[in-house]
């Protein structure tokens, strides 16, 4: 038997709405089939107020092992350092948490908000929000950089915005069987089983983008979005093109360009008239592009790729 306590901070539960709704595993299958028992989750859990808090403490006088603490939203430490905007069961939520983290054998992150502070933790930070382990790309948060859960693991991130429903049982499910020492974490911590390849690996516009066919509308089946759309597939790290949402589709493959969600800058539009969705480039170069690729190389390129290009890439030829 596994045990999970899922808690929530500064959250719009955008990630509790992915994890209920994965299909593999599913819910219902971490029960089931994996031996988990969820002991409390904000959507889930039967205990209120004093049954609870009894719950909750029990975890941390160790009475009840617990085994996995989830975290979903920001930890908020507003006002100054308080935490008292953010209180949860008679005390602020970050007091649970810095004592829960404490006996946790696992500690995970899920999702944008709890990896790395995610869109409220923006300038000005009115709730002076921050991540687990992380504010943005700088190590630390509220645990801090040499945080290890009691199985000596830093937090397992999860990011996204919301995380693939299936990153989140999958990992959960690696831990459950003890099979979470086969998966490396990449320096931000996140599990690179599904974070060491970009949203573009198994995009079907991959053809587009070598060929430089542009899509100029969302949803439109034909082209590539980066060219006119401010797609950052081919800089994002993800799985989204190869483990499909619902095991359906994807962003890119509903003509929707890729926001970067799972990286720590995220959102990366300063909401400036003109700067969403669209690609910002200097003299028809964009600004951003894909790593490792210089300028000039790219200019180059682009001349190439545009005179080899037969006129089927200009066609819709895809299905999605
Ligand atoms: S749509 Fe985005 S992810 Fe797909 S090929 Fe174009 S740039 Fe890459
Ligand atoms: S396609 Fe991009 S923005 Fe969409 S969920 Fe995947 S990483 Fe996030």
């Amino acid at each position: 038997m596994t045990n999970i306590l899922w808690l929530q901070g500064g959250a719009c539960s955008g990630n509790t709405i992915s994890f209920l709704n994965a299909e593999e595993p599913t819910v219902c299958d971490l029960i089931t089939d994996f031996g988990m028992k969820v002991l409390w989750h904000p959507s889930l859990g039967m205990e209120l107020g004093a049954n609870l808090q009894k719950l909750l403490w029990d975890c941390i006088s160790g009475k009840i092992p617990l085994d996995i603490l989830v975290f979903e939203g920001t930890v908020i430490n507003a006002p100054n350092g308080t935490g008292e905007w953010n209180r949860f069961a008679d005390r602020p939520m970050k007091d649970w948490l810095s004592d829960l983290s404490k006996v946790a054998q696992f500690v995970v992150a899920v999702g944008d908000c709890a990896t790395w502070g995610g869109i409220p933790a923006i300038a000005p930070n009115p709730s002076e929000s921050e991540g687990l382990q992380f504010l943005k790309r700088q190590e630390g948060g509220f645990l801090g950089k040499d945080f290890r859960a009691k199985s000596g693991l830093p937090v397992i991130n999860i990011p996204g915005c919301p995380a693939h429903p299936d990153w989140i049982t999958q990992i959960l499910v690696a831990i459950a069987t003890g099979r979470i020492s086969d998966i490396t974490l990449d320096e931000l911590h996140r599990p690179q089983t599904f974070f060491n390849t970009f949203t573009q690996t198994g995009c079907t516009r991959n053809v587009h983008f070598t060929y430089k066919a542009t899509t100029s509308e969302f949803g439109q089946r034909k082209g590539c979005l980066f060219y006119d759309l401010g797609c950052r597939g081919p800089m994002t790290h993800s799985s989204c093109n190869r483990i499909l949402w619902n095991r359906v589709s994807s962003k890119t493959r509903a003509g929707m360009p890729c926001l970067g969600c799972t990286e720590p800058e995220f959102p990366f539009f300063d909401l400036k008239p003109g700067t969403v969705f669209k690609t910002q480039t200097v003299m028809g170069v964009p600004k951003e592009l894909p790593p490792g690729i210089k300028k000039t190389d790219y200019a180059l390129l682009t001349v190439v790729a545009k005179n080899a290009a037969p006129p089927w890439a200009e066609e819709d030829i895809f299905t999605v």
